[in-house]
């Protein structure tokens, strides 16, 4: 099966791209749902980062304190290689543990963070949803309500966006209209098919 890598940075449009998909009917895998998934109440998960970073991040009916972890990493790059090396292995078998109960010409990954935590090798291709920082910062605080120096600083903790471009096999431009991103989409999703039959049938 063909795996297809889908990330961007903040506020690009990734979970636009992925509901058209799903849509359609390609399975999308969201790497950010089987964190917070392994970090829910009772997930043994919890307990390695408790013992990691102490019992104050969980709270008493077994939640983990997200504002106080997130405040943490963004702060301690050692806390959040700590934090990364508990999580993300777990999150990568999770995602090939799923890909291999499918049965589709191709799947999608949604990985906000693919470049940033290293795991371009689990895809066949990476598709890269793109758009102008200052379009980013527009539409990000449209949904958040976060504001300018808040976004500014995630999304200066990502990679730059010539990093990005320069890693894609496949680009969205989604600096015009959601029609435009829809279009888009549906022709990569041909072209998927394509490949799919050709090359990893
Ligand atoms: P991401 O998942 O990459 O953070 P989203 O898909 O959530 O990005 O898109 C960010 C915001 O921009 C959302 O509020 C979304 O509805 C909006 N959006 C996405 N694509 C477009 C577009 N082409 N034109 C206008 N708004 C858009």
């Amino acid at each position: 099966m063909l795996v297809v890598a889908l990330t961007g940075g903040v506020g690009s449009g990734k979970s636009s791209v992925a509901v058209r998909l799903g849509g359609i009917g390609v399975p999308v895998i969201d790497a950010d749902a089987i964190s917070r998934d392994l970090t829910a109440p009772g997930n043994p998960v919890l307990d390695l980062i408790a013992e990691a970073f102490g019992a104050r991040f969980i709270d008493a009916a077994g939640h983990l304190d997200r504002a106080a972890m997130r405040a943490l990493v963004f702060s301690d790059t050692a806390a959040r290689a700590r934090l990364e090396s508990i999580l993300h292995p777990r999150i990568v078998l999770e995602m090939q543990r799923r890909l291999a109960k499918l049965s589709a010409p191709y799947a999608v990954l949604e990985i906000p963070l693919l470049f940033e935590a290293g795991q371009t090798a689990l895809a066949d291709r990476i598709l890269v949803v793109d758009l102008p920082e200052s379009e980013q910062i527009r539409r990000v605080r449209h949904r958040s309500g976060l504001d300018v120096a808040e976004i500014q600083r995630i999304i200066d903790s990502q990679v730059p966006r010539s990093q990005r471009l320069e890693g894609a096999d496949d680009i969205i431009d989604n600096s015009g209209d959601p029609q435009a991103l829809e279009e888009q989409v549906n022709h990569l999703h041909r072209y998927y098919l394509e490949l799919a039959a050709t090359r990893y049938a």
